[in-house]
């Protein structure tokens, strides 16, 4: 049985050839969107290689979500004392261990998503729109200031 996000996205997956006549609309230019197919090919791999292991067993979202903090921990852990400017430099000098621990987190992430049957990539289109009233560009524009903080 396919997952809400398999639906979701089989609908519109910008495949070359796949594109439905509702997202094309008069006047607009149909933007290709390569990120939603890789996108589910990724998150299929995900399921796969925990199938394959029978680890579903051990994935309750307690223990994906204290993964989750756990490989951010190790992400965390390669700018840990450096100033700003050392961790930029630490950044390029380790970008492929960098990029290992940021897939580590996203994978656990879109897993627990998956087995909560929350769409991730809507979810983060949802937080944008939130964000983008609680940041308006006018007041949040060159501060770091928590929004309810914004004058
Ligand atoms: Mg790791």
């Amino acid at each position: 049985m396919q997952s809400r996000q398999e639906r979701t996205h089989k609908k519109s997956d910008g495949a070359p050839g796949s594109r439905s006549r509702s997202r094309v609309r008069k006047g607009c230019v149909p933007v290709a969107r390569p990120h939603i197919t890789k996108f589910d090919r990724t998150l299929e791999r995900i399921r796969r290689f925990r199938d394959a292991r029978n680890w579903m067993q051990f994935h309750s979202p307690k223990n994906l979500a204290c993964s989750v903090v756990i490989e951010a921990a190790e992400l965390l852990e390669h700018f840990q004392w450096k100033t700003n400017k050392e961790s930029s430099e630490h950044a390029k000098k380790r970008r492929r261990e960098i990029s290992a621990e940021i897939a580590d987190v996203a994978i656990y992430l879109i897993e627990l998503a998956d087995n909560l049957g929350i769409d991730f990539m809507d979810a983060i289109d949802q937080k944008l729109n939130d964000n983008e009233q609680k940041y308006p560009v006018a007041r949040a524009k060159n501060t770091a200031a928590k929004y309810t903080e914004l004058k």
